[in-house]
């Protein structure tokens, strides 16, 4: 695995994601308790390694940190220090264009969880040079404790889940909606 600089998208993608996994958030349980589910989520991105579920839990924890900070000083303080921590090397490589692209190379040694933190830095690094700090943000949904990185083009995404905690907030408006017109017993 390498992480492509200009794709933060992707990468701040999957911090959003493994963010939103800690116990509390969504579902109330963890998303990734243990090795067969952080060896699913982790193949979503590409990535295998060892199965350190804990140190894993701690990038969560590091990642989820960072993006509850609003001051875009602390928000890429926080994510350089996870970039270094994996960082094998950096360097220009060729697209499938034939382009040159920056890319982050994890090193030989790093772990899984060393792999997501670098990912997650870049994604964090990037969304944040591109598309500046007001787009780190919290869910909109009462009732999700979540944070999200909005890297959609519009800008306007209000839950770290849409699928979920979009729903879920628009079926609470139609039953509020419902039971103050008698509609809904
Ligand atoms: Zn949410």
């Amino acid at each position: 695995m390498q992480a492509v600089f200009d794709d933060y998208v992707m990468a701040a993608g999957m911090a959003t994601e493994l963010v939103n996994t800690a116990p509390g958030v969504w579902h109330g349980e963890d998303q990734l308790p243990d090795e067969a589910a952080l060896a699913l989520f982790a193949g979503e991105y590409g990535l295998t390694g060892d199965d350190d579920v804990t140190a894993v839990h701690e990038v969560r924890g590091r990642l989820r940190a960072i993006l509850d900070q609003r001051d875009p000083e602390a928000i890429e303080r926080g994510a350089s220090v996870l970039v270094t921590r994996g960082l094998g090397a950096v360097g220009l490589e060729p697209d499938e264009r034939g382009r040159l692209q920056w890319i982050a190379r994890p090193a030989a040694q790093a772990t899984l969880a060393d792999r997501l933190a670098l990912l997650g830095g870049i994604g964090v690094l990037g969304a944040l040079r591109a598309l500046g700090p007001d787009r780190f943000r919290d869910c909109a949904s009462d009732t999700c404790s979540g944070v999200f990185i909005d890297t959609s083009r519009p800008g306007r995404r209000r839950y770290c889940m849409p699928d979920l905690c979009g729903n879920r907030a628009n079926v609470a408006a139609y039953r509020a909606r419902k039971k103050a017109s008698g509609g809904l017993s």
